[in-house]
């Protein structure tokens, strides 16, 4: 295949030699890309993932998560937003490139490897991705955080279960302050009818919810709110590729 169709780096389009298996992020990026590439290490915050530059022990909350209830249990990612990251979301996502779906769930499958996460026990938890409103989607042709939860739930062998529904479009988040954000999304997510049944495949539950980007956690605070109250989940763990 690759002489048929020579690879060359998503991000920057140098061409790409040798042949790596498309496991590899290297089958995907050059060398100097995937250098840009920044992964989430210790320490970071232990409810929100932001990594904190410098020592801290392990039970460190950076200053905007002291004092904040969250309804997921804490928020983790496979790497942060540095330029080749973002590159690749905005291709997948604004640039409807459905194939980027395979080298960003390599890097949020990165996300897994929190120890707080175990092994996953495939009959307790699930995969759940961030809904998109309908409008968005056609629009985009695709919701990317059910992108990346297919290819996920596949080759990790957990259920998904795309139990959300957006109800209603909310204005663009970027200039609300948190709390703005916050009254901005209530009532803007719901879960679908037939995972609010008392036999609902959620009820007690463990929820990996997937996004491409986290940033302030408001979205997911709320689909993690609404899943709790609406399908008696037990808990939320919010899981990204990248944390903006
Ligand atoms: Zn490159
Ligand atoms: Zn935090």
């Amino acid at each position: 295949m690759d002489v048929l169709f020579p690879r060359s780096c998503r991000v920057c389009d140098v061409p790409l030699e040798g042949h790596e298996p498309p496991e590899h992020l290297s089958h995907w990026l050059c060398p100097g890309c995937r250098r840009g590439l920044s992964p989430v290490e210790a320490p970071f915050c232990q409810k929100c993932g932001e990594v904190f530059d410098g020592a801290a022990d392990s039970t460190f909350q950076c200053t905007n998560c002291a004092g904040q209830k969250f309804a997921f249990e804490f928020a983790i990612a496979g790497y942060q937003t540095t330029g080749s990251t973002l590159d690749l979301v905005h291709r997948f996502k604004y640039g409807s490139d459905l194939t980027l779906r395979a080298p960003l769930e390599r890097m949020l499958e990165r996300a897994l490897r929190d120890p707080r996460l175990g092994d996953l026990d495939p009959q307790h938890w699930c995969l759940v991705p961030v809904p998109l409103h309908p409008l968005r989607e056609r629009e985009r042709r695709f919701n990317q955080s059910r992108e990346l939860c297919r290819e996920l739930a596949q080759r990790k062998d957990l259920p998904m279960l795309d139990a959300m529904k957006r109800t209603r479009s909310t204005p663009k988040q970027a200039l609300l302050t948190r709390q703005q954000r916050l009254e901005n999304l209530r009532g803007a997510f719901a879960v679908k009818d037939r995972f609010v049944r008392d036999d609902s495949p959620l009820r007690g539950r463990a929820v990996l919810l997937v996004d491409d980007v986290f940033t302030t956690g408001a979205t997911t605070n709320e689909c993690a709110r609404v899943l709790k109250r609406e399908a008696g989940v037990q808990k939320v763990v919010v899981i990204s590729v990248a944390r903006g």
